[in-house]
């Protein structure tokens, strides 16, 4: 959209930008095809614009993929908006409060937008959670915002907002435009920012809830030492500080991202599964067809000879009945990064699925609740053979999550989930889908 197309859509619709609905309004054509282009999108692939205004990007954006969603706050455009991009879904909302989750039936999306200054930080925030559908992110942002993101540790850039993000996110300034390309002219220069998933293993793996806790209070205080901010949550400074080579006057700023992950990861609480557990020297108890124990064979054994054996899957709702999944570790030997019951686990020799249920809950989780066994499902190929008591219970979280046994995990509407299992059964482990469908079947 070039400037007199943009002045003759305002004309039409007989508007004004908004100041306070961050309207800066983009008319360079060429500067709008380099920004959608940053983000690859191909024919089929979905994406969402935040803040379309009058569609400067989305123009572009629609002739790269049909599949495209646009959240726009100013009631006044929303006509306008259904009116010319007939094939995408326009939302009238608030992108700061937009749920992410309604996004996961669709799988993965690329998002990008010109933000509105004003809310970009809370957008920004909405849209990098741990449990994101999102693949990659193009943003017009203002450029203090755009440096700080992108900063290095010991600058007076590097913040809160920096280490937060940047944990899951790879950071890119890619270019600074001048303010002139907007109409009206805004005040400041404005930049943008890529934000690219990091690869698995790049940073230490860490429980990502106690690294929000643990960067928020070090970054509270800025000219205060850690040693003092961390003390509620870490009396242990002193200790972990010496063992991961830290210094025990530093302030938040002097740790890089990495080292706030080992930091987070050096204090977690709750047990640690991970740490020195040989998952392939377990054994399990084979059973029958009526699951009789009928003898003992390692994990390895049984899996591979496709032997009944047992196991617990966990559902834990919530007040609002929303159920609680994990996403299984990318470092998994079985499906990897699929998402699963809240908690799961085998039953080990001579133990029962009773004993085992709260022993899963606590390690997966670092939780206790009461639970209630739904059904007891047979063994099957669907199943991998294992006999499963399904359990359900009642929590509210938060949960401790072993960071290298989960990825994240998130509360789900069960209509959300039947959607999202409809559309992408691939995303979830067999285990949970066969529990799933039991659970739906006893609880209609
Ligand atoms: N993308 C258009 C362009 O480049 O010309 C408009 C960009 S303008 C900087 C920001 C847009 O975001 C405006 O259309 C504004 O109405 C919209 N907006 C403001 N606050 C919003 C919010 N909280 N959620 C969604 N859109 C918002």
């Amino acid at each position: 959209m070039n400037l007199s197309q943009l002045q003759a859509a305002l004309q039409e619709l007989d508007t004004t930008p908004t100041r306070s609905l961050g309207q800066n309004f983009l008319h360079d054509q060429n500067l709008a095809a380099w920004t959608v282009d940053q983000l690859e999108i191909q024919r089929g692939d979905q994406w969402l614009e935040i803040g379309p205004g009058l569609g400067s990007l989305t123009e572009v954006a629609r002739q790269r993929s049909p599949h495209g969603t646009l959240i726009e706050k100013d009631d006044r455009l929303i006509p306008y908006l259904r009116t010319h991009f007939r094939e995408l879904t326009v939302v009238h909302g608030d992108a700061s409060r937009f749920d992410v989750r309604d996004l996961f039936p669709a799988g993965p999306v690329k998002v990008f937008g010109n933000l509105p200054y004003y809310v970009s930080s809370q957008i920004l925030f909405n849209f990098t959670g741990d449990a994101t559908p999102v693949s990659g992110m193009i943003f017009t942002i203002q450029r203090e915002l755009a440096e700080r993101l992108a900063a290095n540790p010991d600058s007076e850039n590097y913040g809160a907002a920096t280490v937060l993000i940047g944990r899951r996110w790879q950071i890119r300034l890619l270019r600074t435009l001048p303010p002139t390309v907007f109409l009206p002219v805004p005040k400041v220069e404005s930049s943008v920012v890529s934000l690219t998933l990091r690869p698995g293993g790049e940073l230490p793996d860490c429980d990502g809830a106690r690294f929000n806790q643990l960067v928020k209070l070090g970054f509270s205080q800025r000219r205060k030492q850690l040693g003092k901010l961390l003390a509620p949550a870490l009396p242990q400074w002193k200790e972990a500080a010496g063992q991961l080579g830290i210094s025990p006057t530093a302030r938040a700023e002097d740790l890089s991202i990495e080292q706030w992950c080992q930091l987070s990861d050096w204090s977690a609480e709750g047990p640690r599964p991970h740490q020195g557990q040989d998952v392939h020297g377990e054994i399990f108890d084979i059973v029958d067809a009526d699951d009789q124990v009928i003898g003992q064979k390692s994990r390895q054994d049984a899996h591979s000879q496709k032997l009944r054996h047992r196991a617990v899957h966990i559902f834990l709702f919530n007040a609002k009945g929303e159920v609680y999944l994990q996403r299984r570790s990318r470092w998994k030997d079985v499906a990897p990064l699929l998402w699963d019951s809240s908690a799961a686990g085998h039953v080990n020799a001579g133990q029962d699925y009773d004993q085992t249920a709260p022993r899963e809950l606590q390690e997966e989780l670092g939780v206790t609740a009461a639970l209630t066994l739904v059904k007891l499902i047979g063994a099957s190929p669907e199943t991998g053979h294992e006999f499963v008591a399904l359990y359900e219970g009642i929590h509210e979280g938060p949960f401790q999550l072993p960071a290298t046994e989960i990825e994240c995990g998130e509360w789900f509407s069960p209509s959300l989930l039947d959607r999202w299992i409809g559309c992408r059964p691939g995303d979830f482990a067999p285990g949970f889908m066969a529990c799933w469908k039991v659970w739906k079947d006893q609880r209609p």
